[in-house]
């Protein structure tokens, strides 16, 4: 079982933001903003590349309540879903980062340039 999959289940403690019948939203262990969030569908997708229409019409009004929840949707905020290796994935489960809380960068996209996003 991937490791988010036992944050679902709980076996594996998260600060969990919100939670709904198919969707958990929790606090990134190593955040690189002041918000950021990993937004995840509880049914096991491997990346973006798996994702059905279906579940992202869910995800995407998951995503915005969470922003709504943290008090960052009339700020502003940044959604990444990294895919695979060139795109940085490291856990295999599909996840948002949703990003927020600071005036974010725009321009970290190769491993030269330093991750810190604000
Ligand atoms: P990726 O690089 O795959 O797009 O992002 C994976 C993210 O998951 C990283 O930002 C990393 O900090 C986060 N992460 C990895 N393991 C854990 C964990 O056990 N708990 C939490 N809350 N976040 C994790
Ligand atoms: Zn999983």
């Amino acid at each position: 079982m991937c490791i988010f999959c036992k944050i679902i289940n709980k076996e594996i403690p998260s600060n969990i933001e919100l939670e709904n019948d198919d969707f958990l939203a929790f606090h990134d262990i190593n955040p690189k903003a002041p918000v950021h969030i990993l937004a995840i569908p509880k049914l096991h997708v491997d990346s973006f590349n798996e994702v059905t229409p279906q579940m992202m019409s869910g995800m995407t009004a998951f995503i915005q309540e969470v922003a709504k929840k943290v008090g960052i949707d009339k700020s502003g905020y940044r959604v990444i879903t990294n895919i695979g290796e060139n795109g940085g994935q490291e856990v295999g489960h599909l996840h948002f980062h949703i990003i927020g809380g600071a005036k974010l960068k725009w321009g970290h996209f190769s491993d030269s340039d330093p991750k810190n996003m604000f």
